[in-house]
């Protein structure tokens, strides 16, 4: 508990440090000899987060945690405003399309905040060099489900790193950048709400992650 008040305490002021950062790089020539001291603090600062992020994770799937019925399209609102800057900044356009009659599914609201706000920040990374950055989700019932589909038209994932992309530690990203532990969490979460998920991904073209995460809540809870 202490941990996770440490982590929640640091994460707000963090953000606002990223914000202040993110504002004076904008306006900051990139020829002003101050221009790289802002980028290492920006970067500094996203890892500080990132690192916050995937500690409240892990504290999350240890906590009991009431289910809730919630909604999934609610739940996504909820990330793109925790992402909104680099959404707006980055040029990156939102599909959402959320099929009529959709039911709320019964779920640990954190975790599977947890899980979406993973996937996206994913998609963003891997839009980021394409000309047209796009991000689509995809919520419909599928029989006992709620099928919850995030596409990107990114880079792609090569075929022979499809098999490895949900192990802890695997990570294409530089060191410092990536820790190759947001998949694996996303895959336990989804397990443990008897949920499953897959990927498949044309390299080059995208990559799509599909959910299907029962509207009832597991049997053994
Ligand atoms: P990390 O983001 O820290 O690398 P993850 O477990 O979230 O860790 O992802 C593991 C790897 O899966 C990434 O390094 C990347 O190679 C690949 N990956 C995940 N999502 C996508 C995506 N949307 N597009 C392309 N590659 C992806």
């Amino acid at each position: 508990m202490m941990a996770a008040s440490l982590a929640h305490e640091m994460n707000n002021p963090m953000m606002s440090i990223l914000n202040y950062l993110q504002y004076y790089m904008k306006h900051t020539r990139n020829d002003d000899k101050n221009y790289g001291i802002l980028q290492d603090a920006l970067h500094e600062t996203k890892r500080c987060i990132d690192f916050l992020n995937n500690l409240l994770t892990f504290i999350y799937m240890g906590v009991e945690e009431r289910y809730q019925k919630t909604s999934c399209g609610l739940l996504f609102d909820r990330v793109f405003k925790l992402l909104s800057y680099r959404i707006k900044t980055e040029g990156i356009l939102i599909k959402q399309h959320i099929a009529e009659g959709t039911p709320d599914v019964w779920m640990k609201v954190n975790n599977i905040q947890q899980v979406f706000l993973n996937l996206i920040t994913n998609a963003l990374d891997a839009v980021k060099d394409k000309e047209r950055k796009e991000i689509t989700i995809d919520i419909k019932p599928e029989g006992e489900n709620v099928q919850i589909t995030v596409s990107d038209n990114g880079f792609g994932i090569a075929p022979e790193n499809l098999g490895k992309i949900f192990n802890p530690f695997f990570t294409t990203k530089p060191a410092g950048k990536g820790t190759g532990l947001g998949l694996s969490i996303v895959k336990n979460i989804i397990i443990a709400h008897g949920g499953r998920i897959s990927s498949e991904s044309e390299h080059g073209l995208g990559s799509r992650f599909q959910i299907l995460l029962p509207m009832e809540k597991p049997k053994s809870v």
